[in-house]
């Protein structure tokens, strides 16, 4: 049958800077779906857009003809209000795990279909997998009766989501065309627009440790998806938050496990606590329901979903978490002041410790990772802990403390300075910067 495009010209198109049109945009991804436009034509069309951007039109195309490769999800027969959330990804980003059950607990349903880490931010998946028996493929029947139940789930997202973005993303990591908003928008939008879901709230990080470092780039990229999901007739909010420094003190798939039950127990970090209720809120908001998740998490009601949920899906939640064999403390030679704490440092730490991957098909370690116990400006005395290290072996922890870096030295992953030069600690960014709306 002969095609109603031609790839050559629609790459043309754009690399001189013109709009393509929609039907351009509808071919050319159920093409290169279908594997008739090439990879070589697809990374030079990547790279076009890369730098010729596309406007909101093509935008909203691009996303349509990507969930059109795939599944949609339907969660119609469930019988509440249906609101995810997705972040950008940043060290220690645990949220996910006490807010799916703290906005299950306050009446909304939550279907999070996640991914695994890649680089030096962990995945979803890879942390619940810490849990003993914890399993993370459903099927689409058990995901729907799990959210009736329990109201929150948390598992992989089909391979039938999205399959355009599958392919493409695994072009752009091999063709430095990861860094385009468009390109990301459009690739995060379809993943959640299939997902199914009425609403979600975006969680767009920003700094060192964050894929979209400048605060400027995480609000257009945030804007490009609210954008989207608008036009596709979803409730979507944004909000952009900080990732200079690492989430809570947990840094890695275990440990972070147990600080997310800590919140859930009505204790942990307090930023943690802070950017789980504030997220629990606007989705919320979003879908009209009427819950204070401050109270609902301080009644345990949250703490009850979480069980079930950990339960559901085969885990054990009194299970004792996997434990690192090798635990090491990072202390202070001298008295000092914590100066900086660089969210990207710790995260690569904690990686080399065994707690990311670098290629997909590589395992992760469920008890390797970092304690952070100090935040920028806190005041330590000689001997104080600083750091927890946990390895499964020695080989990794050396590297992993060549990763850290000196402590009195710029350009560590934490440095310290005198007491009396607080002067010289490094302003950090205000937890919740900005929260971003369709127009
Ligand atoms: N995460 C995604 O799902 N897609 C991107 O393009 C970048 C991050």
């Amino acid at each position: 049958m002969a095609e109603e495009f031609n790839a050559v010209d629609i790459i043309r198109t754009k690399r001189d800077g013109n709009a393509l049109s929609s039907a351009q945009i509808a071919w050319v991804i159920d093409a290169y779906t279908r594997g008739v436009v090439a990879e070589e034509q697809m990374s030079a069309l990547a790279m076009a857009i890369f730098w010729q951007g596309m406007n909101p039109r093509e935008l909203a195309r691009w996303t349509e003809a990507m969930i059109r490769s795939g599944d949609r999800m339907d969660f119609n027969g469930v019988p509440r209000p249906t609101v995810d959330k997705h972040s950008t990804g940043g060290v220690g980003d645990k949220i996910t795990l006490p807010l799916v059950p703290l906005v299950a607990a306050c009446g909304a349903a939550v279907p999070q279909l996640s991914g695994r880490g890649l680089g030096h931010t962990g995945g979803t998946l890879d942390k619940m997998e810490a849990i003993p028996g914890w399993r993370a493929q459903l099927s689409n029947a058990e995901i729907t009766e799990i959210l009736s139940s329990v109201g929150g789930v948390i598992c992989a997202a089909g391979e039938g989501l999205a399959p355009a973005d599958r392919k493409l993303y695994a072009l752009r990591d091999v063709t430095a065309t990861i860094e385009s908003i468009p390109l990301i928008a459009s690739s995060i939008m379809s993943k959640k627009i299939a997902e199914g879901t009425d609403a979600l709230v975006l969680d767009v990080k920003t700094g060192i440790g964050a894929f979209m470092r400048d605060p400027d780039q995480a609000r257009e990229l945030a804007r490009a998806m609210v954008g989207i999901g608008a036009s596709e007739g979803l409730r979507v909010r944004a909000l952009v938050t900080a990732m200079d420094v690492p989430l809570g003190r947990a840094v890695g798939n275990a440990l972070e496990v147990a600080e997310s039950v800590e919140v859930l127990a009505g204790g942990g970090p307090a930023d943690v606590v802070e950017l789980t209720v504030t997220l629990a809120r606007h989705m919320l908001e979003l879908v009209g329901v009427d819950a204070d998740p401050v109270q609902v998490l301080a009644s345990g009601a949250a703490m009850d979903s979480w069980r079930e949920m950990v339960r559901a899906q085969g885990g054990d939640p009194d299970a004792p978490l996997p434990r690192a064999p090798i635990i090491e403390s990072v202390r202070a030679v001298g008295p000092g002041v914590v100066l900086s704490c660089d969210a990207l440092a710790i995260g690569r730490a904690s990686w080399t410790l065994g707690a990311g991957r670098a290629r997909r098909e590589d395992d992760v370690s469920a008890s390797a990772g970092i304690e952070v116990l100090v935040k920028p400006g806190d005041e330590v005395a000689a001997g104080d802990p600083l750091l927890i290290l946990h390895a499964e072996d020695a080989e990794r922890l050396t590297r992993a403390y060549a990763e850290l870096g000196s402590l009195d030295e710029p350009g560590g992953a934490l440095t310290l300075g005198p007491r009396d030069r607080p002067d010289l600690v490094q302003p950090g960014l205000p937890l919740i910067m900005d929260v971003i709306e369709s127009a």
